[in-house]
């Protein structure tokens, strides 16, 4: 096979390049108004985000990190509030929990690599007043099984749809659930701006109310000060940028969920890989958007150093360390699926930059491993 083609994990270049004349041409815009902070740019592309959510409320924030703290605060998440999240996933779900003053508990996820329900349950104490579905590589958890859950024991449910814009389950949003739900515009991400960016979003009037207020310092419409908020705005700048990118956005999904077909069909038949649940028709609970293709592989080192050799970029989601496995964060969690799939999951490539051929050539090579 051909080992000439590089195919890097993440092209961030092209970021800018795939809408280069459109990017600048906003900044121009923008930038000419002198429209820098909380202007129409940003107001419009919190009222499309809404719409395209069907929700009722859609607030900019600084990034999505900073947007679970304020979701959570919102919510009602007090200090001493034990929170219960998975394992795996990013540093910031964890510590988002911390900034807004509760304890966060780790669950573990199952093969669709998604909070587990039952891990979930059994991590449910007398002080548990929230729990974050994480909506993993562009995928909705099992919604209806968390729903009861949280309705069982009284729980805020905030969702990190960080990974999952445009992710459905049963055809309503990710993000949409619970209380809040939020999302990152990081430039890897599913809509990625150029630089930091994230959003809250809420069908709740009251919650909405205070995300207002919490991003910029506490003040309400009038800009009186009602309550300790935080410096944590969207850039009107990224908004518009955002905006302009959202109106291609179900373009971008069909394509990522295309590729998504196509691994699925050149690799299914390899028994040393187990892969994503493929896109489903009309009929699946599920519209997966697939910000990542993480499966599990046998030999997964030497796999990933075999497509590194042939110019095939890969990763292991989170630098390879789950949070529960951040030993200086006192842990005692060993959640036992979670810690296994670690020493076999990979991220391959799946980003809108890639070519049907650079698509094929991540199938041959990794089918020439496994001799397929
Ligand atoms: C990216 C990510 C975040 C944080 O988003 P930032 O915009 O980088 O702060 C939070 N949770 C998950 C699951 C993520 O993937």
């Amino acid at each position: 096979m051909p080992t000439s083609r590089t195919v890097p994990f993440f092209n961030y270049p092209a970021l800018f390049a795939q809408h280069e004349e459109e990017l600048v041409a906003t900044f121009r815009d923008v930038g000419s108004r002198g429209a820098f902070i909380m202007q129409r740019d940003l107001e419009q592309f919190e009222t499309h985000l809404a719409e395209f959510l069907g929700v009722r409320h859609a607030f900019g924030v600084a990034d999505g990190s900073n947007a679970i703290t304020i979701a959570l605060i919102a919510a009602g998440i007090e200090p001493g509030d034990e929170v219960v999240l998975p394992s795996h996933t990013f540093i910031a779900t964890g510590a988002a929990v911390h900034a807004a003053g509760g304890v966060p508990v780790l669950a573990d996820c199952g093969r669709d690599h998604m909070i587990d329900v039952g891990s979930a349950r059994a991590a449910i104490t007398a002080r548990t007043r929230g729990i974050v579905p994480v909506q993993l590589n562009g995928r909705t958890c099992e919604m209806d099984q968390i729903d009861a859950l949280a309705e069982e024991h009284n729980l805020v449910v905030v969702e990190d749809a960080a990974q999952a814009l445009g992710s459905r389950f049963r055809g309503k949003n990710a993000g949409t659930f619970g209380a809040a739900g939020t999302f990152s515009f990081y430039p890897a991400k599913l809509l990625g701006c150029l630089g930091d960016g994230g959003a809250v979003v809420t069908n709740d009037d009251e919650v909405a109310e205070q995300v207002y207020m919490l991003r910029d310092h506490g003040r309400d419409r009038d800009g009186n000060i009602r309550r300790w908020g935080f410096n944590s705005r969207l850039d009107n700048l990224q908004a518009a940028f955002l905006d302009m990118k959202l109106a291609q956005f179900p373009k971008e999904i069909e394509r990522r969920r295309f590729i998504a077909t196509a691994y699925d069909r050149g690799l299914s038949d390899l028994g040393q890989l187990q892969l994503p649940p493929p896109p489903g028709g009309a009929a699946d609970d599920h519209f997966d958007v697939f910000q990542n293709y993480e499966i599990e592989a046998v030999d997964r080192d030497e796999l990933r150093a075999h497509l590194s050799r042939l110019g095939v970029g890969t990763m292991i989601q989170w630098g390879g360390t789950p949070l529960h496995a951040f030993k200086d964060l006192g842990f005692a969690e060993a959640p036992p699926y979670t810690e296994a799939m670690f020493n076999r999951s990979l991220m391959l490539p799946l980003n809108t930059s890639m070519s049907d051929d650079d698509v094929q050539h991540v199938v041959d090579a990794t089918r020439s491993f496994y001799g397929g």
